[in-house]
């Protein structure tokens, strides 16, 4: 539970509610924890797309090994902040412009190339710029994958290169001026079932094992991909890092006589973020309507489309949330019980339902919540929020202001 003074101290900073805070310690003891479970030699990138907040990108540059890019600006963003020297920058994302796939080239980015298409143009703008791009293949693994929550990979695809294809485009990319540099997968998302993560690993390492017979020179980059998830709902438990741990011990082994040239890479982006961060808001007004009681807060959907439900999910489920009750402002002529003088335990509770401010049946951040009695001016504190929260959000309907992001 956090308390309304330290909730109050950081909208301060913040200029405003509704905010972001993203817990910088958080990030880095997660990024530990990561490092600590899996052996020495594996690289830990992190992905972008997750947070692209960049101080907070700033923050995680130092603690991992590189970053996966998606677009030209995250690109940008990563040049910006990436330390200088051994620091790699993977390149993936289907439909790269020539315009992302030029700066790419000029930014000696490792592609993961995702088409024939693709690997022409990159071939070309390394002409251009008179240097050869590295380049390795992002495949679609041949399986179907169960237990992830999102499915990027297995069956038909926009995502990578169909594994039953690449033997042929690695011909293609034999004859091209660019250098080969390996395979990548990301082929689920959201896993929190070690026995899923080790199957699909264990599945690209052979399947990578299997297409480099077919490469025209060593697999110098062998990125496994990652799709480790995070509990958001009730009832879901942590992801349990040691089976994981063990099996990469096992992939490192066998990469040592399979792939000698190999480094083996792992990409995440909400296991490292996704629990640092929170999204603050502010109760603007309470009502009645037959029978049920809406709780209507100053922030919504507009910032955070996950928590209302609709980035992918089947079902709308609430994510972690708290009411936590305002300090009552000097001479407000509130009662002496008021504000955070009152133990959470003693607050009375209700079941509510948590709107924002936009004016479509979709902005519900909370359905049927148990929370303490709200009241105008309290906050609510939406957990789990470090992820796709920003970022992934419709910011510009309705026409409210975006979202302030701050680091504690
Ligand atoms: C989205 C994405 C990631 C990060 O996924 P998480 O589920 O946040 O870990 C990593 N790599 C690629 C290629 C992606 O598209």
């Amino acid at each position: 539970m956090t308390s309304s003074a330290t909730l109050q101290a950081l909208a301060t900073r913040a200029g405003r509610t509704p905010f972001y805070v993203y817990d910088v310690a958080g990030v880095k003891a997660r990024v530990a924890a990561v490092r600590a479970a899996l052996p020495a030699s594996v690289r830990v990138h992190y992905a972008l797309k997750a947070n692209p907040f960049p101080p907070l990108v700033q923050a995680i540059a130092g603690e991992v090994d590189g970053f996966d890019v998606a677009s030209g600006g995250e690109l940008a963003l990563a040049l910006e902040t990436a330390p200088a020297g051994g620091f790699g920058l993977g390149f993936a994302g289907p439909g790269k412009s020539l315009e992302d796939i030029r700066a790419g080239v000029k930014a000696d980015v490792l592609f993961q190339c995702e088409s024939r298409r693709e690997l022409r143009e990159i071939a070309a703008a390394g002409v251009r710029a008179g240097v050869r791009p590295r380049v390795a293949l992002r495949v679609n693994p041949a399986f179907e994958l169960r237990g992830a929550g999102q499915r990027m990979g297995g069956g038909p695809r926009p995502f990578g290169i169909d594994s039953e294809q690449v033997p042929e485009v690695l011909r293609e990319l034999a004859a091209l001026p660019v250098e080969f540099a390996g395979f990548h997968f990301y082929a689920g998302s959201q896993m929190l079932e070690a026995t899923t993560v080790v199957a699909l690993l264990e599945h690209c390492y052979d399947c990578a094992l299997e297409l480099s017979r077919h490469a025209p020179g060593p697999v110098r980059e062998l990125n496994l991909g990652g799709g480790f998830g995070v509990p958001y709902f009730a009832g879901e438990r942590p992801l349990d890092l040691s089976p994981v741990s063990d099996c990469l011990h096992r992939l490192t082994v066998r990469a040592t006589v399979d792939f000698p040239e190999a480094a083996l890479v792992l990409e995440f982006g909400r296991y490292l973020v996704a629990e640092a961060g929170r999204y603050v808001m502010r109760v603007v007004d309470r009502k009645r309507s037959r029978g049920k009681t809406f709780v209507v807060c100053d922030g919504g959907m507009h910032h955070h489309l996950a928590a209302a439900g609709h980035l992918g999910q089947v079902l709308r489920r609430n994510f972690p949330i708290e009411l936590v009750k305002a300090i009552a402002p000097v001479g407000a002529g509130l009662p002496a019980t008021f504000g955070s003088k009152v133990p959470p335990t003693a607050l009375a509770t209700e079941s509510v339902t948590l709107c924002g401010p936009l004016c479509t049946p979709l902005d519900v951040l909370g359905d049927r919540l148990e929370l303490p009695i709200a009241e105008e001016g309290d906050f609510v504190v939406v957990g789990m929020s470090g992820a796709y929260g920003a970022t992934a959000s419709p910011r510009g309907f309705l026409s409210h202001p975006g979202p302030v992001e701050i680091l504690a």
